[in-house]
């Protein structure tokens, strides 16, 4: 990948050179105009482009005309383009969950509008399974998950050669029919009652050892300098984002991807001097620790003690959704972020127990020096500078949770090395919410608010939660020994019930945010529940 992007860098120079020239051909040619063209966005509410951008690069060398539409995209606008620019083939690019929903929203406007064009479907969370069972039913034509670059070019020359595309067509659509009577019945998985799964919680000993206790409560807001994080990185997530798949630094000196690895890796580091010397980009951080205590499947967080008139001041309250899938192995908790918190003992005066927030950026001035490469027709250098940027946002986080241990006390003598780091071989957790533990983005919203984050740090939520600039992270920090990741999975329609109860919003909404983790018992109910509100809309309007 590496290689093609630095080759279309080459091409893009050379065509902006003679664009003057071909410009003044083209009049008198008008086969130049003939390249299929490829619509290309990432949808509403999202914010991560650099899949799509590499994308739209590959399809470049591969002389389609490729009609870039950005970021956060509305469904009107894309297919408005698409109209206008007689595309002959839709990508929709996204990284966070709440797109898939955005993006069967697409689909939907596509039938409604009578489209016939193939839409392709990428970008991290999307998967050939949410294509097919989420998104292929909606529309009339194909639809095609292209799980990376390398691959889009394939699927593109098939959808715009009329006798291919039918022979893909079939193709594609037999696999779908195959994905969605395998995976239909992965839904259908049995899930228990919410009150049996509570039952069968993970109990800790909480009388076994007192939970720490952090240094202070409340925030603290820091800029650091980017010397600071660089040996927090993780390259090789790096790698990755450039198709280059390898541990680092074994990568480096890999028989067959080393001599691409050291080159992409020197480049990097070229930049990452220049990013530093050059003071463009800031990275900050808004972290800190407040009194909590778990309350059935809520966390709830207090205002810090100095700020307390007496009594407990709940100041923020985060819901946590439990495990239900039922498991073979019945000797296996049904687990819930909420367990790894003390809960309130009667007559505590104070909780026992503490949880700590983050949200770090890497990204402030990124689009400065993005629109400077873009100027120098150089996407290698933007896609280079987009993914350190990411790199770094991560290696904050980590740098930053470091700090926190310290300051529970236990970290103070950790003794780990950057790999182990890297492992998170520490005491502790810090869960993201949108990520399998706490799959749920609107979270952010309460965090952002307790934190302050958006004037702390200019990170910005957009309408589905994604962080803006994308080189952020977020969550909460967890201290207790056993707290663990997992994945919450499928949930029954009692939990949506009661989870839409604890979120103070309408079951359908809950449902909206939660549709990936929707078993098909609570997915059918809430569909039909949404089917009745309309119902009802519709009477009271046409009385
Ligand atoms: N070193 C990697 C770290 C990021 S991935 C990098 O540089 O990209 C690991 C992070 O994802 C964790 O720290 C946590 O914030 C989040 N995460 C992973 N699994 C999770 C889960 N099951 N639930 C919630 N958050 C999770």
């Amino acid at each position: 990948l590496p290689q093609v992007v630095k080759s279309a860098r080459v091409m893009k120079k050379a065509v902006a050179y003679l664009q003057p020239f071909m410009e003044a051909e083209k009049a008198a040619n008008a086969e130049a105009d003939d390249a299929p063209t490829v619509l290309l966005a990432t949808v509403k509410g999202d914010v991560h482009d650099i899949g799509k951008n590499i994308v739209g690069i590959v399809l470049g060398c591969n002389s389609y005309r490729v009609v870039d539409l950005g970021v956060m995209v509305p469904a009107d606008v894309i297919l408005d383009r698409a109209i206008e620019e007689k595309a002959d083939v839709v990508g929709l690019s996204g990284l966070i969950t709440p797109s898939l929903d955005e993006m069967v929203h697409v689909a939907k406007e596509m039938e409604r509008r009578g489209l016939d064009l193939p839409l392709l479907i990428g970008g991290a969370t999307t998967s050939k399974q949410h294509t097919a069972l989420k998104i292929a039913p909606h529309y009339g034509h194909e639809v095609a998950h292209v799980l990376d670059a390398s691959l889009a070019v394939g699927v593109v020359s098939n959808l715009v050669d009329a006798k291919r595309r039918t022979v893909f067509a079939n193709d594609n659509r037999q696999e779908q029919e195959r994905l969605r009577a395998t995976y239909g019945a992965r839904l259908r998985k049995p899930t228990l009652p919410l009150e049996e799964a509570r039952a069968r919680r993970l109990q800790l000993d909480w009388t076994r050892a007192e939970p720490a206790t952090p240094d202070f409560f409340g925030r603290r807001v820091e800029t650091v300098p980017l010397p600071d994080i660089v040996p927090y990185i993780d390259w090789t997530f790096f790698f990755s984002a450039w198709e280059l798949k390898g541990r680092f630094p074994a990568i480096l000196d890999d028989p067959r991807l080393g001599a691409q690895a050291r080159e992409l890796h020197r480049d990097a580091l070229a930049l990452l001097d220049k990013l530093i010397a050059g003071n463009e980009l800031e990275a900050r951080a808004v972290w800190g620790f407040w009194p909590a205590a778990a309350d059935g499947d809520d966390l709830v967080v207090f205002e810090p003690p100095s700020d307390r008139a007496g009594g407990l001041d709940e100041q923020m309250r985060f819901p946590m959704l439990r495990q239900q899938e039922r498991k073979i192995d019945d000797s296996k908790p049904y687990r819930s972020l909420a367990d790894f918190v003390a809960p309130l003992r009667p007559g505590d005066e104070q909780p026992r127990d503490s949880l700590g927030a983050f949200a770090v950026t890497a990204g402030l001035g990124l689009d400065h020096i993005v629109a400077r490469f873009e100027a120098e027709h150089d996407d290698y250098g933007a896609i280079l500078a987009k993914a350190l940027a990411d790199r770094l946002a991560e290696a904050l986080a980590e740098k930053t949770h470091l700090e926190a241990r310290r300051a529970w006390g236990f970290g103070r003598d950790e003794e780990l090395s950057n790999e182990d780091l890297i492992a998170e071989r520490y005491r502790g957790i810090r869960p993201a919410f949108g990520y399998p533990a706490c799959p749920d983005h609107t979270a952010k919203g309460d965090l952002w608010r307790l934190l302050g984050a958006e004037t702390a740090i200019g990170v910005h939520l957009t309408e589905h939660y994604a962080m803006w600039p994308t080189a952020s992270v977020s969550g909460l920090y967890f201290s207790h020994p056993e707290a663990r990741y997992f994945g919450v999975g499928r949930i029954g329609r009692d939990q949506l019930i009661d989870y839409a109860q604890r979120t103070d919003r309408p079951v359908a909404e809950a449902a909206r945010w939660l549709s990936s983790n929707l078993s098909e018992d609570a997915a059918s109910w809430s569909e039909a529940a949404v089917g009745a509100v309309q119902e009802r809309k519709l009477a009271t309007a046409s009385t």
